[in-house]
């Protein structure tokens, strides 16, 4: 994306604030593809074993109310919503995990202040969950995927939250800062972040193709996250665990 686009974005959604026949952007394209045939046995066993004892890396951290709620039943104009999660966004946490906790412990009274993932990864592949999957994180506020997009409530911007789960990985050290790449993410992010996928893909039937980034549902035209993310790495443990051929 450059910063010409960007400023065609803006002004495309300052005159038409909210109005999502009006927002033209390119279908999501994903980088991930089917594939059923897997010939790394190192890798394959590597993320077996790690399936086995996923849940003991799994912390569960309590946050603040405020930056969370319930998945919503209707919208604004009355419309039934669907609860179940059908698409999946990826994000980076930019500073450190101990920062994504303090902050999501925080209460925050303000609507824009207001945040959270389900689950964040960090360097080391440990996983922190946030959030349990039914109830909504506010992970990714203006944000439309495709044209999927529901606004719950009359001051605040549609946005994919109330369908989403949200996983963030913890960015590396030189990406504590707003530059458009850093040196990415860890062997065991790519090993814990597949798995997690895998899990809930099969859980909530939620198709490859409905794994996005952040930086592609934004309407803001302000996030970038998650830079600097191999999609390579993420299809051969995938395709490893057997999630790309279901
Ligand atoms: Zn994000």
């Amino acid at each position: 994306m450059n910063s010409h686009y960007f400023v065609i974005f803006n002004a495309i959604a300052c005159c038409l604030i909210y109005s999502q026949q009006a927002y033209a952007k390119t279908a999501w394209d994903s980088p991930l593809h089917r594939q059923c045939l897997f010939t790394n046995q190192t890798t394959k066993f590597r993320l077996l074993r790690q399936q086995n004892d996923f849940d003991k890396r799994v912390r569960k951290v309590l946050i603040d109310p405020s930056n969370f709620s319930s998945r919503k039943s209707f919208d604004i104009q009355g419309n039934p919503l669907i609860k179940r999660p059908n698409l999946i966004v990826l994000h980076e946490t930019v500073y450190g995990i101990q920062s994504v906790i303090t902050t999501f412990k925080t209460y925050h009274p303000n609507d824009f202040d207001q945040g959270s993932y389900h689950v964040a990864i960090d360097e080391n592949g440990n996983l922190f969950e946030f959030l349990p999957d039914h109830l909504r994180a506010f992970g990714a506020g203006n944000s439309s995927f495709n044209t999927e997009s529901v606004q719950t409530s009359k001051n605040i911007p549609p946005s994919v939250n109330n369908f989403s789960l949200h996983v963030s990985l913890e960015s590396p050290i030189d990406g504590e800062d707003a530059d458009e790449a850093h040196s990415g993410y860890s062997e065991a992010q790519y090993d814990s972040l597949a798995i997690l996928l895998s899990r809930w893909m099969k859980k909530y039937s939620i198709p490859f193709h409905r794994i996005t980034t952040h930086k592609f549902i934004d309407r803001s035209g302000e996030r970038l996250d998650p830079r600097s993310f191999d999609w390579s790495k993420l299809q051969e443990r995938l395709a490893g665990i057997g999630a790309l051929c279901r």
